[in-house]
């Protein structure tokens, strides 16, 4: 059970943080009590008593407790069932909660109370868990925050910590206490500590060890770095002949921003060593161009280039938009996806390994073992968060260490995706291209749903085209979900839009038919695209419109942004209605964050905010594995700090203290982070 918490070392163990805390030091006599005030009581159960539905959870859980003799104490607890088979008559707990006086009998009483359940009868232990200020933890399985405190004051007083790994330069500028000393003050607070502090993780304690947290990270994101830098990679020309080529293939006059990324990306190539970058920009503001531009100087030195999109709508826009621009260099595009056939996959698989494809353009298919490159030299990721690092080390492998672009449109915050992409350099693109108006957000009740497909008739009836967005996420995709976005497909195409051609797309089609509607989509065929959630990214229809999103409750904020940067990509004035039911106030907060913020950055924070970053990046991969007290959002300052002085200390490079902390990490922190520096 502790070894699925990762628990597997005292020193994981020691790392368990509390998620909250208690004061308990009040701890008084059932008779002492007075109402108003906050206390702790050890008592009895005397009689218990269960009312209401038992299975719809509305059960009504009343206890009367005693405790030797000096008075009677209700508790009562809504939707309390799981307080009932555990609380039986003579079951001895600890009670933690505010006292009111109970109207009808008089007694003193609690409502909610934090409960625990002494163990025999053993009351020495007792002061382990009250009388004073006292970690709370999340259960593991039968493994209780009672366990997890005795556990941790035994290993705090018994076992001998190791000295401060700290190097000592970093220990005296940060002004932090010793680790040793923090642990014990994080488990076990000093009584008098600031309960406020505690809880916000904010005590000098508390901070020392989430400072801990980042800065091993940090340093170890900083020397795999350090290591990459130094590997032997490709350095390709500029030649004249490569200004000429870019020149042609441009359709527009690149902005400011566009030209400066280019010239970061460029410098990067030339470099003798393998060039390892993302690429940040808000949907929409022209990423794709600047990887075209590094195909062109890839293809240029006679190198292959190898495109990967997350998903095969997205590679099959890619491929559109590439042949667009290449083909007329001279330049062959290839494409390859898992549901091409097997012999079109084996044909291209064939070009490729020859050399008879520049770029081939396609989903994770590219990375399958039996596809080889002649001579891979740049690989370009479109959408990061989709893809694991192992994954980008699979494609690195495919070469003989290519330059790698990752291009990612999730806007988040500086210091947090250096340290999420830690061994990336960043480009961001903070510019969108001119002549683009902010699209115009509203939010209206589903009952109020008529209006909206009105709004979207006019607007095809003045010559522009409408997405409607179904939340249903594309790995998830169920029957049942397919069926609701079928039936809805059904109603808007043959009851509210007769006389309009509709088109259905969602991820469980023929890449074949994914296409065909893309294409249709694209030329105008079809007025009407409804869809899941496999048009977030990438697909670029700049006459589209309307962009309809329903339940949109259900979406992230950011996610809900990346739609809504699937409009207004043309001149034309553009719209996103957010259809939702009843809301509750984080709802309604989030959709007004929406309405009011076109800015992908701020949109991306209040989404951490409110979501959480775990949340937020979907999956565990995907955030950062390993921090148990730390919280990006929250501790971004310490974030900050921890990298400021990691990098210092490896730049300085202070001989002894450096080689220290190389082994610590190695000893400690790898295995929690996933990082691998040996070697
Ligand atoms: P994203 O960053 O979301 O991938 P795209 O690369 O798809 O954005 O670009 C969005 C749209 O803007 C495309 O239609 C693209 O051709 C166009 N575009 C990109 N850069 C410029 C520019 N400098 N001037 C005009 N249009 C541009
Ligand atoms: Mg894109």
């Amino acid at each position: 059970m502790l070894a699925a918490k990762g628990l597997q070392t005292v020193a994981d163990l020691l790392y368990y943080a509390p998620f909250r805390y208690e004061d308990r030091s009040n701890v008084k006599q059932i008779a002492q009590l007075a109402p108003g005030e906050k206390a702790a009581v050890l008592a009895r159960v005397a009689s218990a008593k269960l009312s209401g539905f038992r299975r719809k959870h509305l059960g009504l859980f009343e206890v009367v407790f005693e405790d030797e003799g000096t008075g009677k104490l209700l508790a009562r607890w809504f939707h309390g069932e799981r307080y009932a088979d555990s609380l039986l008559p003579d079951t001895r707990v600890a009670l933690f909660g505010k006292i009111e006086l109970d109207k009808t009998s008089g007694h003193r009483l609690m409502v909610q109370p934090e409960v625990e359940i002494l163990s025999g009868g053993d009351d020495a232990d007792e002061t382990l868990h009250s009388g004073r200020i006292v970690a709370v933890y999340e259960a593991a399985g039968k493994i209780s925050t009672r366990v997890f405190r005795s556990l941790l004051d035994r290993i705090l007083k018994e076992v001998d910590l190791p000295p401060d790994p700290l190097p000592p330069s970093v220990f005296a500028r940060v002004q932090l206490p010793p680790l040793g000393l923090a642990l014990l003050e994080t488990h076990c607070p000093a009584p008098g500590t600031d309960m406020r502090l505690l809880n916000e993780f904010r005590t000098p304690a508390q901070t020392r060890l989430i400072f801990d947290e980042f800065f091993w990270l940090e340093c170890g994101l900083a020397l795999k770095k350090s290591k990459a830098r130094l590997a032997a990679g490709i350095s390709f020309a500029v030649s004249e002949r490569v200004r000429e080529q870019i020149k042609q293939m441009l359709p527009f006059k690149p902005t400011a921003a566009q030209r400066r990324v280019v010239q970061e990306i460029v410098d990067d190539m030339k470099r003798p060593h393998p060039m390892n970058r993302l690429l940040q920009g808000d949907v929409g503001s022209g990423k794709t161009i600047v990887a075209a531009q590094a195909a062109v100087l890839a293809i240029e030195n006679s190198y292959q280039v190898a495109l990967l999109a997350p998903t095969e709508i997205l590679a099959a826009q890619h491929f559109a938009y590439f042949r667009r621009l290449l083909e007329k260099l001279g330049y062959v595009v290839g494409f390859l996806v898992g549901s091409a056939s097997p012999h079109q996959k084996l044909q291209m698989k064939k070009l490729v390994t020859e050399g008879l494809v520049h770029v081939v353009v396609g989903t994770h298919a590219i990375i399958q073992e039996d596809v080889t490159f002649a001579k891979l030299g740049l690989a370009i990721i479109d959408e990061q968060h989709r893809f694991g690092v192992s994954q980008r080390l699979d494609l690195m492998k495919k070469g003989s260490q290519p330059d790698v672009l990752v291009m990612s449109a999730t806007p988040i915050p500086r210091t947090l995706a250096l340290t999420l992409y830690g061994d990336l350099d960043i480009s961001v693109i903070d510019e969108m291209p001119p002549g683009r108006k902010p699209i115009i957000t509203k939010h209206v009740n589903d009952a109020k749903v008529e209006g909206v497909y009105s709004f979207v008739a006019q607007q095809i009836a003045a010559g522009r085209q409408a997405y409607v967005v179904y939340p249903i996420v594309e790995e998830s995709e169920t029957t049942a979900d397919i069926k609701a976005a079928e039936k809805m497909y059904l109603h808007l195409s043959e009851k509210v839009f007769p006389q309009t051609r509709v088109g259905l797309l969602h991820g469980r089609l023929s890449a074949g038919i994914k296409e065909k509607i893309m294409q249709d989509f694209q030329t105008g065929e079809l007025k009407i695209l409804v869809a899941t959630t496999v048009i977030e990214v990438g697909v670029d229809v700049p006459n589209a419109s309307v962009m309809v999103i329903e339940q949109a409750e259900r979406f992230g904020l950011a996610q809900i942004h990346q739609l809504r940067g699937r409009v207004g990509r043309g001149a034309e004035q553009s719209y996103c209605v957010l259809v939702t039911s009843k809301l509750g106030d984080v709802a309604r907060e989030r959709i007004r964050t929406l309405k009011e913020s076109n800015d992908g950055f701020y949109i991306a924070e209040m989404d951490m905010r409110l979501r959480g970053p775990g949340e937020f990046f979907g999956t565990r991969q995907s955030g950062i594995p390993g921090l148990r007290l730390a919280n990006i959002v929250r501790d971004t300052e310490i974030l900050e700090q921890a990298r400021t002085e990691a990098l210092r200390l490896i730049e300085e490079k202070p001989g002894d203290e450096l080689r220290a902390a190389v082994t610590y990490i190695q000893d400690n922190w790898q295995r929690r982070y996933g990082l691998v520096l040996v070697g």
